[in-house]
């Protein structure tokens, strides 16, 4: 990354080092935490290494892993507590490290607890967490010394292994936070009954991890700022024990938000940019050691204004550095436009996660699969043209064109973006705008040839003699075949979601796919949207930030202004709606409809539409929906005429996208099988 000893001109604290006293940190961005699974496969840690250099080399000034547990009992994946171990990890910091020495790399240790995916797992209590696969084992204390004994000696094999420090997470229902409440903890020993035994278990973590490393170590503890549980942390607890780990030796505190457990988002796309910032900056003014704030903060101007009010010394980043791998240089060198945004979806980070799969990115097919996906000069030039400007066009087109091929995209539409046009419009899914000026620019950057208001059709196309074509014309929504799918009452989501036909009071949604979800969400909105709004959010979700009552939940009814509507959301399938929503997302979809009074019913079979409404059977009794309107959110079909005419024609055709399997289709797999297409050609 490029230094400079003048201030930055747009980001002058982003880009001002940290001073440690033994060592500093190069700028104030730092990427946070993901666990990527990496390091539970074979010839992971090559992998990890190159994951983590290509972040070094964007520009980040500090790295932490992935968490590693310190011993088996705490483990939900590897962990580090032999010098064999350390010796793999070496890949990594060397890898690092080579790319520039001032570049820190640092080793989260995460002990889960009762989350811990074994039998063998511990806590505090024998209490089984709503989320836990196991009643963990109470810890005698021989157990608790062996697992603070267990920290100290991870901390040590981290430093052995050549990283800069260690981040030991405090925080969301894994074991050090799972000693700080009584929900989790009623011992009646020192290490339980009041705040000053319960936090006695960290903060000796924080003592024995330092005197296990010496004072040139950095040591991060990860607090739980805001708990979000009822019952949990009070403000000035959170301040007592910030105090207690900064007196026990930690280097810098980070502020991490929610037990997974707890029912409020702190991630997701409905969200609030840096909501949480001011949390951070309240508990700053307690200690004296620099202070990591997180959550939301994808873009450097964000990064900047949280730094600039005084909320936190550093901002985290993690999955905007899956996104993005060069977002600080592209942020140093005035690039910020051509910075590819996470827009907070989770579908191929935290979904992946939590369901065994390898991390990657929605939008930036790449991450974790760097030396895999890897771009090189197109042997030979080819004129290529692209059919579609929806994700799975625009994502081949920028790949191809940055490996040297010539391309000219086609779109119907007057913008890019295919369906993100109509995603965007969603309350909640307002980052989708990201990822349209993220295209736009690189097509501008790129000399990209894009003809906007152009319906191509197979005439045009053989006439143009490109070298080759590349369908990326999308879908078609499915129109079921049901008597009276013509009536007036009956509606496509795309002209509800576009205003262009009129929706009524009374709407029954026929499909309960993440369109019937989202166009649920659209029609009972009202007033500001909560994802850009922190006092809404707030209001919705029954978080106080400033008053930090225990948790930071206020337990009060939650308020939500809504429309004037009617809604019930329909599905074929029994049981409840929404199964098929994000892993980690939908029961935030879910939830907030729920509380806006929309009804959910499975097991339906439409009969027919008529003046009445909608005629069912509700597993199998008849029932009729007496609604002004029924919103069609049936799926879709792939719209790939055009490739079987260009393909009997003999051109060089391929199928990307919804063009090339509507089912189950998402922006992911369109933007997955670009990338991978364009590396190919
Ligand atoms: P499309 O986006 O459909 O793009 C196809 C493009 O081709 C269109 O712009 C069309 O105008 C153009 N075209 C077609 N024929 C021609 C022609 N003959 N000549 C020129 N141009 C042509 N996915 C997610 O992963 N996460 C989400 O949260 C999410 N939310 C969504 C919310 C809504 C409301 C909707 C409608 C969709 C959502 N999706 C989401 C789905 C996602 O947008 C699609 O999976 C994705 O857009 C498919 O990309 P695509 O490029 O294959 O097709
Ligand atoms: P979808 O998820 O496949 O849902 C389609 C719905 O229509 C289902 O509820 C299906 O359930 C119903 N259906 C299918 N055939 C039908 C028929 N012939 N008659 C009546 N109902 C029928 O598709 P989608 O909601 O259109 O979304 C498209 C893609 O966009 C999805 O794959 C999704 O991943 C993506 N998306 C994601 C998000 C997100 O937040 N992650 C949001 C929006 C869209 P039954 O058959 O049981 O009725
Ligand atoms: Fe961000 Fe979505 Fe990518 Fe995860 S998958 S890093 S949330 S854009």
């Amino acid at each position: 990354m490029a230094t400079q000893s003048a201030p930055h001109p747009r980001y002058p604290r982003v880009f001002s080092p940290l001073d440690l006293g033994f060592t500093q940190i190069r700028n104030r961005i730092l990427m946070g935490s993901m666990h990527t699974g990496l390091e539970d496969i074979e010839g992971g840690f090559e992998r990890m290494a190159e994951y983590f250099a290509a972040r070094a080399r964007g520009g980040v000034g500090m790295i932490i892993t992935g968490g590693i547990a310190p011993n088996h009992e705490g483990s939900g994946g590897g962990k580090l507590s032999t010098p064999e171990e350390a010796a793999q990890h070496r890949i990594v910091t060397e890898a690092v490290h080579a790319v520039a020495a001032d570049v820190k790399i640092v080793l989260q240790i995460l002990h889960a607890g009762p989350l811990a995916q074994t039998p063998a797992c511990v806590a505090p209590s024998a209490i089984r967490s709503r989320i836990g696969r196991f009643v963990p084992n109470e810890l005698d204390a021989d157990g608790i010394e062996k697992q603070l004994a267990d920290f100290a000696n991870c901390t040590a094999q981290a430093k052995a292994a050549g990283y800069d420090g260690v981040e030991i997470i405090g925080s969301a229902g894994y074991l050090l936070s799972t000693f700080l409440v009584e929900k989790t903890n009623q011992r009646s020993d020192e290490w339980g009954g009041s705040f000053e035994n319960r936090m006695r278990f960290p903060v000796e973590v924080i003592r024995r991890c330092r005197a296990a490393v010496g004072d040139d170590f950095i040591i991060i503890f990860r607090i739980p700022a805001m708990d979000m549980l009822e019952g949990g942390m009070s403000g000035d607890e959170v301040i007592q024990l910030a105090q207690a780990v900064e007196a026990a030796g930690a280097t810098i505190i980070s502020t991490h938000f929610t037990w997974h457990e707890a029912q409020v988002p702190t991630i997701a796309t409905m969200v609030p940019r840096a909501a949480f910032a001011e949390v951070t900056g309240r508990i700053r003014q307690h200690v004296r050691v620099p202070m990591i704030t997180s959550n939301r903060i994808n873009m450097p101007d964000v990064a900047e204004q949280v730094l600039a009010a005084g909320h936190a010394d550093l901002v985290s980043m993690a999955r905007p550095m899956l996104a993005d791998a060069d977002l600080v240089n592209k942020a140093f060198e005035g690039r910020e436009d051509e910075i590819n945004t996470c827009i907070a979806c989770n579908q191929a980070c935290l979904d992946h996660t939590f369901t065994g799969r390898l991390t990657s990115c929605l939008v930036n097919p790449k991450a974790c699969h760097e030396t895999l996906l890897v771009a090189k000069p197109a042997a030979t030039a080819r004129d290529i043209a692209v059919v579609g400007a929806g994700p799975a066009g625009l994502a081949f087109a920028v790949e191809a064109a940055q490996r040297g091929h010539k391309i000219t995209i086609y779109e119907a539409a007057s913008e890019i973006g295919g369906q993100f046009n109509l995603a965007k419009r969603v309350p909640g899914k307002e980052e989708f705008h990201e990822t349209i000026r993220y295209f736009n620019r690189m097509i501008e950057k790129l000399g990209i040839a894009l003809k906007l208001n152009t319906r191509v059709d197979a005439d045009m196309l053989m006439a143009a003699g490109h070298d080759e074509v590349v369908m990326a014309t999308g879908i078609r929504p499915r129109v079921p075949d049901l008597p009276g799918i013509d009536h007036p009452k009956a509606v496509g989501y795309i002209d509800a979601i576009l205003g262009r036909k009129p929706v009524g009071r009374r709407v029954a949604i026929m499909g309960a796919g993440g369109i019937g979800f989202d166009v649920a969400t659209l029609i009972t909105h009202a007033g500001p949207s909560a994802a850009v709004d922190i006092a809404t959010f707030c209001r919705e979700w029954g978080v106080d930030f400033a008053g930090h009552p225990r948790g930071g939940v206020t337990g009060v009814p939650i308020q939500i202004e809504k429309a004037d509507r009617e809604v019930v959301i329909l599905q074929r399938r029994d049981g409840a709606p929404g199964k098929t929503l994000g892993r980690t997302t939908g029961w935030t979809h879910r939830l907030s409809l729920v509380r806006r009074g929309v009804k959910m019913i499975g097991g339906v079979t439409y009969l027919k539409i008529d003046d009445d409404g909608l005629h069912c059977l509700v597993n199998g009794v008849p029932q009729l929906f007496a609604v002004d309107t029924v919103i069609v959110c049936a799926g879709q079909l792939p719209e790939r005429a055009l490739h079987d005419e260009l393909a009997r024609r003999g051109a060089v055709v391929h199928l990307i996208g919804g063009a090339n399997e509507a089912a189950e289709l998402d922006a992911k797999r369109a933007i997955a099988e670009a990338t991978e297409l364009a590396l190919a050609c």
